[in-house]
């Protein structure tokens, strides 16, 4: 097995595959004025503010939110008994593979508070499980070793050729992939393959947590993403997660460095006027009534969208058809839930993050008294437990007035516990900002560098030349836009990194 491993790590030219080759001998500081806004706060916007402040560049951060973070966030809701505690946009998985966002993260000592999530669970709804620990963690035979969890048995491959089509998972690549699969749906692609109902419920899950539902998901972004987490790189399905709120944990931390950069952070000042400079005098950009050499556009797809929808920057016909291919997923929902008694089974029977077969819109529950010190004290005071419920694409139509109840009864599935349970506090969010991984957008999507110079777009929804996904595509997006910045200026670029580009087929 390690002489297989030596290899399927030398075919994908191993794991860690450097984007740039930063010329080391060029200077890293700018030694002119140089003024940058960057529109959003997001892990998109802070890393490429936070990156171009440290060079020298005076930048504003404009964010439409009072807080900082987009959508790792963090605000404070009131209990009853007068406590406050923070809650954020929703529990968040941070994988070994993100190895930009990570270097980041440890330049200012963010993952300190991380632990490492015990398995990869899944349940369903008839009660089996799935876990996932004794899966190898090198790419192909983790595929393999699955078998081990009874997501396939050999007969079913045996029985059904149509599965040999699963190869498009190790054969993934840049272009191709996209070009055979992008306007194919999942549900269309796992019918024609005919996958066993344990397999199919593992890709469901998976699927889903990019916020689409099966039949508007591309089967090429979901190639992207079974590479990209899986079979690509030797960490496996483990991650890691903060045992603070986001408050503690990343935003006052966050906030400190920006001010000690002098970057001026303006909150709930969203950014209503984006065009080029008619003067020139001093920048080439006036955002808000205020000049900039340099813009990036970090905003989440539709708002960017929205903000660039008007002329002249609709004059241009190929960006004209770029930003149609910007849009938000179907709505996604987050509740955090205060339970006056307890309804956790322990964990050593499920994981402090589940995900859950879905019915109508339960996808997760966290169990949040086990590892965030204020839900822990809460708990411990009032011998209640504190859990999280997410769906990440409701069914269209779906009142929000009818969310809590269904995320609810269906819980109640799962831990029947919950049925007994009397509600004391709730934070229910019902957004629609997440970008669209739909069928046939991937082809118009737009880079970072935009036909505009000195413009430049950052966020989970630009398209990279390597592949990388969620806050670890945010966080690549906001450096190479910046790497962008710093090469145009003849300064050292930041290194970066990514996943190999391609499948080991
Ligand atoms: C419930 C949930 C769970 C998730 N779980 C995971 C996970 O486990 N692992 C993972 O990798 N990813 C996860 N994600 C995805 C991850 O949060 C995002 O991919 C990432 O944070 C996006 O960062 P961003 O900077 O691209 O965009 P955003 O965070 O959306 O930031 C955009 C910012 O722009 C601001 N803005 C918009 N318009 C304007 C304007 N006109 N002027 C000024 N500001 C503006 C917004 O307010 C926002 O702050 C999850 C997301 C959600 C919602």
């Amino acid at each position: 097995m390690n002489l297989l491993a030596f290899f399927i790590r030398k075919a994908l030219g191993g794991y860690i595959h450097p984007m740039n080759r930063p010329n080391t001998e060029l200077p890293r500081k700018i030694e002119q004025e140089r003024r940058i806004a960057v529109i959003g706060s997001g892990l998109a916007g802070l890393t490429a503010a936070i990156t171009l402040a440290r060079r020298g560049f005076q930048v504003t951060l404009f964010e439409k939110n009072a807080y900082l973070g987009g959508k790792i966030g963090a605000w404070p809701t009131h209990l009853p008994q007068g406590e406050t505690q923070f809650v954020e946009h929703g529990f968040h998985a941070f994988f070994r593979h993100y190895y930009n966002l990570n270097n980041f993260l440890d330049s200012l000592g963010l993952r300190k508070t991380f632990r490492s999530i015990q398995d990869y669970q899944i349940l369903a709804l008839n009660g089996s499980q799935y876990r996932f620990t004794g899966v190898s963690k090198t790419p192909v035979l983790n595929l393999l070793s699955m078998r081990k969890t009874g997501v396939y048995h050999w007969g079913d491959i045996l029985k059904n050729p149509r599965l040999a089509g699963l190869a498009a998972m190790l054969a993934f690549h840049p272009e191709k992939t996209f070009e055979k699969f992008d306007d194919v749906s999942y549900q269309t692609w796992s019918e024609s393959l005919g996958l066993p109902p344990s397999m199919r419920l593992m890709f469901n899950s998976f699927s889903r947590a990019f916020f689409a539902t099966p039949d508007r998901m591309s089967t090429a972004e979901l190639l992207k993403s079974f590479h990209s987490f899986f079979l690509s790189h030797d960490g496996g399905l483990i991650y890691d997660y903060p045992t603070g709120d986001y408050e503690t944990v990343f935003l006052a931390p966050l906030r400190l460095e920006l001010n000690r950069l002098g970057v001026k952070v303006r909150l709930q000042t969203p950014v209503t006027e984006l065009r080029q400079s008619q003067t020139n005098e001093g920048g080439g950009f006036v955002v808000n009534n205020e000049e900039f050499h340099q813009v990036v556009v970090a905003s989440d797809a539709a708002s960017t969208k929205a903000l660039m929808s008007q002329n002249p920057w609709l004059e241009h016909s190929q960006f004209r058809q770029s930003l149609n291919s910007l849009r938000s997923s179907q709505g996604y929902a987050v509740l955090r839930v205060w339970l006056d008694s307890p309804v956790d089974p322990g964990a050593d029977q499920l994981c402090d993050f589940i995900i859950t077969e879905h019915q109508q819109i339960l996808d997760s529950i966290t169990f949040y008294h086990r590892f965030e010190p204020t839900a822990q004290q809460w708990a411990k005071k009032t011998g209640g437990n504190v859990l999280e419920f997410h769906s990440y694409a409701l069914p269209d139509g779906l009142e929000e007035s009818a969310v809590t109840k269904t995320f609810w009864n269906e819980a109640c599935g799962y831990l029947p516990q919950l049925a007994q349970t009397h509600l004391v506090h709730s934070e229910l969010q019902v957004k629609k900002d997440f970008t669209a991984l739909h069928t046939g957008l991937y082809r118009d999507r737009p880079g970072v560098v935009t036909p505009f110079p000195g413009l430049f777009f950052a966020g989970d929804w630009v398209k990279l030349p390597r592949p990388a996904m969620l806050m670890e595509a945010a966080a690549t997006a906001g450096l190479l836009a910046a790497n962008s910045i710093l090469s145009g200026y003849q300064l050292c670029e930041e290194a970066l990194f990514s996943v190999p580009p391609k499948g080991v087929l």
